[in-house]
């Protein structure tokens, strides 16, 4: 088979293939080899499905919705993937969206193939009535690639669990059997998980307590910044804390605080939750989130926005390790600046995949019938997490390769290996 180095430019003219996808398997492989075949087939998503479908308004008129479902690869099992409802949606965001999600199922080694998909909708702008006939619509438009067994939508920007439930109803409705697996991020009394609220957050933190194992860094004398308060910064922030390790800085959209002692994140929080911000804690210095981005710190958790260090800012960063749990909060350039200091830079699809591996957990649930206990998930989400890291740390140094890098080679070859055992590729 030939080899292609440095991703030699395919002509394609194939309108199905992922641009961006096309991009970061250029980026991740720069240094290794990829035969032109296997670039040809990752930079196309299996299925990409655009449907349109009508929805009865208040007004007692009927509005055309635009829905997309990508299917990325599905060789190790059925797609799974989060549903998104956003008015600026577009259905390149949608694949590469799919594509992250079938390397991050395969890096962390669970049986799902990769999937996105979302409506072209202000949801804010619809009645709980519209909104449900706009799930159920859209349900219906996409039914014959739904299911336990071929593609598992879960929860994303603008889609709860109240969504989720009603995107079950509507299977079941439409199969007439009863499917609990058919979404994951469901309510817990139609078989949702508990521990879902915080899954992302624990399961960072588990990445991390290996990273500081193998850094040796000491849990006493440690220091974090975290970038964004919402469900998953304000969640590793408690977590971390709860654990004894110094949060020294947290910020938010209006700002960031600083206490080089430490934060007191239970009355941070207290203090969120009652003025809707986390500046004007007394206790702590305000500090910009430029600052906060190059605080002299041991770890820097970007728990926020995609794009915050970019080639603008990185060399300002003083943080030994960076833990990705926002999506792609490093851009290109930086990564490479980032790389070039020393900084450990641990990637977002294995850093953030403790949402998916919990939702993992929820349809192997439903799929049996057998419900476990909080402390039989929170240990199995631990042995998964932990594994992964285990797995992506030890091929760095063989293949002379960073964190990010490894953990995409892993998720590659992991999904071409699937492709391979089923006769797809010599
Ligand atoms: P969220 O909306 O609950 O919180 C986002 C936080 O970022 C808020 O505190 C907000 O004030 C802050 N923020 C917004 N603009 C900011 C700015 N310019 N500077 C600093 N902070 C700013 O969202 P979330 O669910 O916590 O998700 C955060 C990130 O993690 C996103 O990138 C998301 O894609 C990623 N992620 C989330 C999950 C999950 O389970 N929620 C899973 C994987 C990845």
């Amino acid at each position: 088979m030939k080899r292609i180095l440095n991703f030699e430019r395919i002509s394609v003219d194939d309108g199905n293939v992922c641009r961006h996808c096309e991009e970061q398997l250029r980026r991740a492989y720069e240094k290794l080899e990829l035969a032109k075949e296997e670039l040809e087939f990752l930079e196309r998503p299996k299925r990409s499905i655009i449907v349109s479908f009508p929805v009865k308004m208040d007004s007692g008129k009927t509005r055309t919705f635009t829905g997309y479902r990508v299917h990325y690869n599905d060789a190790r099992g059925p797609t799974k993937g989060g549903l998104r409802f956003h008015p600026e949606l577009s259905l390149e965001d949608v694949k590469n969206l799919a594509y992250l999600m079938a390397l991050k199922c395969a890096v962390v080694n669970i049986p799902f193939g990769g999937a996105k998909g979302g409506i072209v909708v202000n949801p804010k702008e619809l009645s709980e009535r519209e909104l449900e006939n706009l799930t159920r619509g859209y349900v219906r438009a996409i039914l014959d690639y739904l299911g336990p067994m071929k593609d598992v939508p879960a929860p994303d920007i603008y889609t709860d669990e109240k969504i989720m439930a009603w995107i079950m109803d509507e299977y079941e409705k439409a199969s007439g059997i009863h499917s609990p697996a058919v979404v994951t991020g469901k309510p817990i009394e139609l078989g949702g998980c508990s521990t879902r609220a915080i899954a992302t957050s624990l399961g960072g933190s588990y990445v991390m307590g290996e990273i500081m194992r193998y850094m040796r860094l000491d849990k006493r004398k440690l220091t974090v910044a975290i970038q964004g308060f919402g469900n998953v910064g304000g969640n590793i922030a408690k977590i971390l804390y709860e654990n004894g390790i110094k949060v020294i800085s947290v910020s938010d959209s209006t700002g960031g605080i600083l206490n080089e002692e430490g934060l007191d994140i239970p009355r941070v929080i207290k203090h969120k939750k009652g003025t809707g911000r986390v500046t004007g804690f007394k206790g702590a210095n305000e500090i910009t989130n430029k600052e906060l981005l190059a605080l002299d710190c041991d770890i820097l958790i970007p728990a926020a926005l995609s794009d915050q260090i970019t080639s603008e800012n990185a060399d300002d960063v003083r943080a030994k390790v960076i833990l990705e749990l926002a999506n792609a909060p490093i851009n290109v350039e930086a990564d490479d600046i980032l790389f070039e200091k020393g900084v450990f830079v641990v990637p977002d699809i294995l850093s953030n995949a403790g949402g998916v591996v919990l939702s993992y957990l929820e349809w192997a649930q439903n799929l049996t019938g057998d419900y476990w206990s909080e402390d039989r998930i929170v240990k199995r989400l631990k042995e998964i997490m932990t594994t992964a890291v285990r797995e992506v740390y030890g091929q760095c140094e063989p293949l002379n390769c960073n964190m990010r890098v490894s953990a995409h080679y892993l998720a590659v070859k992991r999904i071409l290996r699937a492709e391979k055992l089923r006769g797809n590729f010599v």
